[in-house]
């Protein structure tokens, strides 16, 4: 380029611009069937924009044509490039193209996929104390008490509003009724959705809590950061002090944080409103006001599932 050249300023958009970068390309191309998103003859029509590849290049395609110097996408026929005059030269620079752009925004809804995943294999590591119960799904369901699946799965459903307003649930009754699993299977269904949620029990947080400062991992407020906590096992046989202010501690801070929680115990309807101390009273209190109550007593899950089990059996045996 001369010196004459390059210190001329173009009058309009269409002429007086250095000669174009690229020579005019045809602008039809046979097909071919074997070729690669932007490579010379990819059947766009029959692909269609949603099956576009994700590699995008950002040089010229066959097919790409020139209009007043400025680089056309042969496909979707907007622009590839745009043109800046700066200090007596002009420039093309890239910008993407109606398909570029598509696709562009194709690779960050796959990264967003991507990291999603992640998240949710993230909080199935962290949330359970328990590995076992990372199996308790609803898929995996015996289906021996179907009703009480049934409240599980509407909890999920209606998650967000109740978690706005710190509802939980309160699951009792005596063991084999499958509160346990009832209780992971929410947490499991609201991880899968990237919702944080930490299923433990009361031993397993005093372990975590209470060791030594250098070793801890955890501390209350970090409870805080799970949009559930299910705590299994809220037992009554705590006569030790500091256990039983630790079990406060642990509900009085969801509790003031307005976060929802799910506790299943063995306890009885009785035992929950006649607390023996007033220790108790106060983590009863908090709990009975925010987790809605549910008997899981009538129906004994396992013996259910056997019977269901033999039913089926003397059926098939003709018995
Ligand atoms: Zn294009």
């Amino acid at each position: 380029m001369n010196e004459e050249k390059r210190t001329t300023q173009p009058k309009n958009n269409s002429v007086n611009y250095p000669a174009p970068i690229l020579e005019r390309i045809p602008y039809t191309v046979p097909i071919n069937p074997e070729a690669k998103p932007y490579e010379p003859g990819y059947d766009w029509a029959a692909h269609g924009y949603d099956e576009l590849d994700d590699n995008i290049e950002w040089g010229k395609h066959e097919g790409d044509f020139i209009i007043d110097g400025v680089l056309y996408c042969a496909h979707c026929h907007t622009r590839k490039q745009f043109v800046r005059d700066w200090n007596g030269k002009t420039f093309r620079l890239p910008i993407p193209c109606q398909c570029q752009k598509e696709a562009l925004k194709r690779q960050e809804a796959k990264q967003n996929r991507q990291k999603a995943l992640e998240k949710v294999q993230r909080y199935k590591e962290l949330g359970f104390a328990d590995k076992t119960l990372r199996e308790c799904t609803f898929a995996r369901d015996d289906g021996a008490s179907p009703r009480y699946m049934q409240i599980m799965q509407r909890y999920v459903e209606h998650f967000r509003e109740l978690e706005r307003k710190g509802q939980g649930l309160l699951l009792y009754g005596s063991c084999g009724s499958g509160k346990t699993f009832a209780a992971a299977a929410v947490a499991n269904a609201l991880i899968e959705q990237g919702i944080p949620c930490l299923v433990s029990n009361f031993t397993h947080l005093f372990e975590k809590l209470t060791a030594p400062r250098a070793q801890r991992t955890m501390e209350i407020e970090d409870l805080n950061r799970f949009n559930l906590l299910v705590l299994d096992d809220l037992a009554a046989e705590t006569d030790n002090k500091y256990i039983e202010s630790m079990i406060f501690q642990i509900i009085d801070s969801r509790y003031r944080a307005g976060l929802p929680m799910i506790i299943t115990t063995n306890l009885t309807k009785q035992d929950l409103l006649n607390p023996p101390t007033l220790a108790k009273k106060r983590v009863y209190d908090r709990i009975l006001e925010r987790c809605c109550p549910i008997e899981m007593n009538d129906t004994n899950r396992r013996a259910k599932a056997m019977q269901n089990n033999m039913l089926d059996m003397k059926k098939l045996l003709g018995i």
